[in-house]
């Protein structure tokens, strides 16, 4: 790339072939032979004497020139008698050689546009000309340097701006970019960094010449695929996950996707999701193996048990009697949340002057007070408060009149399932004058004014229609306006099934259930304008109690999360469904809507267990219970506190029992509110 063009002025030193080559050869052996004189500036003459030179001047020449244009300066040495100076001793320089470089030969060249000047020196003799350099224009913009880069990593690319003659434009700043950003990246510096697998173009720009290379992003070769995440320790239940990393031969991560798959040896230790979601199942110890572009990874990992990280108490206020005792429902989850059973609990009662505490939960009142009793399992730990208690004063009772008389024996079955409630409730409401016209109540009554205390219930034993047919009706007549509970109630049944269900065994439990709907357990009370119980009971599929004592009974009894709601019949049609808990899933508890038949003795089938979920739910409604009347029931409870774990027995004792749906009293609504001045008003 050097100039063409020669320059007129020939009376120089240049690298010029032949002729001038002879004449430096001169040059130096004259030098040589006078001990160097060089230095002074000399020059040979014709005749090889050196003579000093007086003036210098540039050879006429433009002040411009192009970038990267060559061009060779010739100069003109003339001696003090006005004699030219053929072969002179000269020294080129630049001011600036960033903008102009000269050799020295005084073979000048453009380097970036600009301005600088340009000096000849003889001894104590110099000449100068300032020439610009004047930008060329760019022809093309050539990109160079590597074309592919590895996923991750980065390469320099260099841009080479030319002009139209092909020479390279130095100092020129060039604006780059890349096609897809997702494949790779450029800094101002055209460092080209890939980020995932594939081709893109790359641009450099000067002005309006934009040069364009296309480059590849490809993997690097990965020479081994190793465990990069596995928790130290694996607990049952305990969701996590794992992950393999391939590197390079350099030890370099290599992340650019590629798949992984992951798997297990031992599908009953830890269950292995191809995409390294991990469920690690039962204690032991597993292989879990990573596989992925031809590699293989395996690591072997031990599962152990999740340790109880969670104690709830249910229920977490206990209220017993004094004399009386009662049981500790404790709900155990551990780290993964998971419910665990048969988990060592230790019990300590902070008072035991209050209320002692057996190894197996069951509390027993020691005197009038209160106090918390602290449970233990593992690294959780709860509390609940215990209060012992006597009676009120006016403790509840419920004030049975029979309309028509009836044999003494079924008027019994009456009284003790009051009795039963009575036990667990405490107080309902305060008492009321109620000013009843004739028959309010559906009992045939004449109009009267009548104190009731806490709850009267009218009973009407009577031939309906025979056996079979229709078993009855049951349910409360008014509510109190103060708080929503029952102050009459009113039950009708046909004398001729209670005396069936008297010789099936099954009479007493009937009776009670039904009671129970009076004080409160249905579908009506829960939703009231004072609470609401059960919002989606009429709605969902799978309807819902959440009283939140219930909902912590019904937890700890086992058959439910402490945080889901208490199941409700959905099945039976309108008497059943709604308003009982549901059959499936507890079974012969008292207020499910499925009598067992008949009774099995010796086991919790001879009596249907008034368990604590449904005193609690008396609890939500407003009553005031004591949890000493519930009947120790539950799903998976240990042998202290039902002789045998009743779960694993439950469904067999069912099957071979037949269990039967009997005919179901009628459900009643209420149909008055009493207020405070004893009138009662009519619900809608
Ligand atoms: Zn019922």
């Amino acid at each position: 790339m050097l100039p063409a063009r020669r320059h007129p002025a020939r009376s120089v030193a240049g690298p010029r072939p032949a002729a001038s080559a002879l004449l430096r050869l001169g040059a130096v052996l004259v030098l040589a032979g006078c001990g160097g004189g060089g230095g002074d500036g000399g020059g040979l003459t014709g005749g090889g004497t050196p003579t000093a030179v007086a003036q210098l001047q540039l050879a006429a020449a433009p002040d411009s020139l192009a970038e990267q244009e060559e061009r060779q300066y010739g100069v003109t040495a003339t001696a003090a008698d006005g004699r030219a100076i053929a072969t002179p001793t000269l020294t080129w320089s630049s001011s600036d050689t960033t903008i102009l470089v000269v050799t020295p030969q005084g073979s000048a060249r453009g380097v970036r546009p600009g301005r600088a000047t340009l000096r000849v020196t003889s001894g104590s003799v110099s000449t100068e000309a300032s020439v610009r350099v004047v930008a060329a224009p760019v022809a093309d913009v050539r990109i160079r340097g590597a074309d592919s880069v590895v996923v991750g990593t980065t390469a320099p690319l260099v841009a080479e701006p030319t002009d139209p003659t092909g020479r390279p434009l130095l100092g020129r700043s060039v604006t780059w970019a890349v096609q897809d950003t997702t494949i790779a990246r450029i800094g101002a510096d055209g460092v080209l960094r890939g980020v995932a697998l594939g081709r893109t173009n790359v641009t450099a720009t000067l002005g309006t010449v934009t040069g364009t290379r296309a480059v590849v992003v490809r993997p690097s070769y990965a020479a081994s695929l190793a465990f990069a995440r596995v928790p130290d320790t694996l607990f049952t239940s305990v969701r996590d996950s794992v992950r393999a990393v391939f590197t390079d031969s350099a030890g370099r991560l290599v992340a650019d996707g590629r798949p992984v798959t992951y798997s297990t040896d031992a599908p009953t230790i830890i269950e292995v999701l191809p995409d390294g979601r991990i469920r690690p199942l039962a204690p032991g110890t597993a292989t879990i193996r990573a596989a992925g572009d031809r590699l293989i990874a395996a690591r072997q990992v031990t599962v152990r048990q999740a340790p109880i990280s969670q104690v709830i108490v249910a229920p977490d206020t206990l209220t017993i009697l004094n004399g009386s005792g009662s049981q500790l429902y404790p709900i155990l989850l551990d780290l993964g949340g998971q419910r665990q059973f048969r988990r060592a609990v230790t019990y300590q009662m902070a008072n035991t002057g209050v209320a002692t505490v057996s190894a197996t939960g069951a509390v027993r009142a020691v005197a009038l007070g209160t106090t918390t009793v602290r449970v233990t399992s593992e690294r959780g730990a709860g509390t609940a408060v215990v209060r012992v208690i006597d009676p009120p004063a006016d403790r509840f009772r419920v004030e049975l009149r029979f309309v028509a008389p009836a044999e003494r024996s079924l008027e019994d079955v009456f009284r003790n399932g009051v009795a039963e409630w009575e036990r667990a409730i405490m107080q309902g409401g305060e008492a009321v004058t109620i000013n009843f016209p004739a028959n309010a109540c559906g009992s045939g009554d004449p109009a009267r004014t009548a104190t009731v205390r806490h709850l009267l219930i009218y009973v009407r034993l009577d031939n309906i229609d025979g056996r079979g047919g229709v078993l009855g009706s049951a349910g409360p007549c008014a509510t109190r306006e103060t708080n929503g509970l029952p102050v009459v109630g009113q039950m009708r049944f046909d004398t001729n099934d209670l005396r069936a269900l008297s010789n099936a065994g099954t009479l007493q439990a009937v009776i009670t259930h039904e009671i129970g709907h009076v004080l409160g357990v249905s579908r009506f009370t829960w939703n009231s304008a004072f609470r609401q119980l059960a919002p989606n009971v009429t709605t969902a599929q799978d309807p819902r109690y959440i009283g939140r004592r219930g909902v912590l009974a019904s937890a700890g009894m086992g058959f439910t999360m402490p945080t889901e709601g208490v199941p409700i019949e959905t099945e039976g049609g309108g008497g059943t469904a709604g308003s009982h808990w549901r059959e499936q899933v507890y079974t012969i508890e008292l207020m499910t809507g499925i009598m067992e038949s008949p009774v099995v003795p010796g086991t919790q089938l001879e009596r249907r267990p008034m368990s604590l979920l449904t005193i609690e739910s008396l609890g939500d409604i407003g009553y005031q219970v004591v949890q000493s009347a519930a009947d120790v029931f539950g799903r998976q409870l240990e042998t202290p506190l039902t002789g045998a774990a009743l779960a694993d027995r439950l469904p067999t004792i069912l099957r071979t029992t037949t269990p039967a749906a009997l005919p179901h009293a009628r459900r009643l609504t209420p149909t008055w509110t009493v207020g405070a001045d004893g009138r009662l008003r009519a619900l809608r």
